[in-house]
């Protein structure tokens, strides 16, 4: 009753989720309703990774290589965080992506992290309801795997998901959600970027949302150096998975591993190569593995899957964009 009372009235004005100590009973009911979701989706996509021979690895915070993050047609962050460790420079992770394609080529052919990453949004997404400041996300990389063999292994395990979610979770979950997530079987369907664009124009990532009935895949999206672009034919071997209603969910690639071809778009993209240098001496080296992975933002996952408002009311203690709570 009280969820879907506060459901309705979020529905009428822009909802920006409050700190823990501000939240009224229904929304402290409603609180808890997105952790026993979250445990639920955690518990169901470790045991799903784990049976599938992938390592669990920890996450790092401060480096000195992230992710640039840069070019990135979607990217809008405010500022880069950079602090000293030991008179030395690093900077706050931005995503794994660099230590998960080292870790992928040196150690687990198969892995998984789920990590924390820190993207200090420009404050006007505060109300897009679909930005925190600060997110986990489950990254993963499979060696030798091509796109396809990603984007199969996300299908099978969305489909998987939404199945144990609608048998154990039901009261968790908004009805209409309950509804469209037995709609949720891969294959899913695949859509061109360009195509998108023709169509829809610029602002397609607000249209398409709105569009689809279920998860879409786009694919061939120009960005940074590390997802495979084809020089001959200029396109991009990489995709982002797309949700009803709200949005991107998951991004990921075929990775570049040739030290001729990173060098030359780092080159091209104005990226800093001194702050590469491990992999790029291992691309140098040959030991720069083929593989291919893919991140899924967490939170995204489990504000899709119960229909709330904002991202960040599926954060205990919200990363909204501009605004610093205490806890
Ligand atoms: N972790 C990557 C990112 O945030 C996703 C991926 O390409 O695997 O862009
Ligand atoms: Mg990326």
């Amino acid at each position: 009753m009280l969820f879907n009372q506060i459901h309705k009235e979020a529905a009428v004005e822009k909802y920006i989720p409050k700190s823990v100590e501000n939240l009224n009973e229904a929304e402290i009911e409603r609180k808890r309703k997105h952790i026993l979701l979250m445990t639920q989706v955690l518990y169901f996509l470790t045991n799903e990774f784990l049976s599938r021979k992938f390592q669990w690895l920890l996450p790092v915070i401060f480096s000195k290589s992230t992710d640039p993050l840069w070019p990135d047609p979607g990217a809008s962050i405010e500022k880069r965080i950079e602090t000293d460790v030991y008179e030395t420079q690093v900077r706050t992770t931005l995503s794994m992506i660099v230590h998960k394609m080292v870790a992928c080529s040196l150690f687990a052919e198969r892995l998984f992290v789920i990590s924390p990453n820190f993207r200090v949004e420009r404050r006007e997404r505060a109300s897009t309801g679909w930005h925190a400041y600060e997110f986990n996300q489950l990254d993963f990389e499979m060696r030798d795997a091509t796109s396809r063999d990603v984007m199969r292994t996300v299908e099978e395990v969305l489909t998987g998901l939404a199945k144990y979610v609608g048998d154990k979770c039901e009261y968790l979950i908004d009805s209409e959600v309950y509804d469209a997530l037995k709609d949720v079987r891969g294959p899913f369907e695949i859509r061109d970027r360009d195509f998108l664009v023709s169509e829809y124009g610029d602002n397609w990532e607000e249209v398409l949302p709105k569009e689809i009935k279920r998860p879409v895949w786009v694919v061939n999206i120009p960005r940074e150096f590390y997802d495979f672009e084809d020089f001959e034919t200029g396109r991009w071997d990489n995709y982002d998975l797309y949700v009803p209603k709200y949005g991107e969910i998951l991004s990921g690639a075929r990775r570049e591993f040739e030290y001729e071809k990173i060098v030359a778009k780092m080159e091209r993209d104005g990226i800093r190569k001194e702050n590469y240098s491990v992999l790029l001496k291992l691309s140098r080296d040959g030991k720069l593995k083929r593989s291919s992975g893919a991140g899924i933002g967490i939170e995204r996952l489990v504000t899709w899957i119960s229909g709330a408002h904002h991202v960040c009311e599926t954060q205990l203690f919200p990363r909204v964009p501009g605004i610093v709570y205490e806890l």
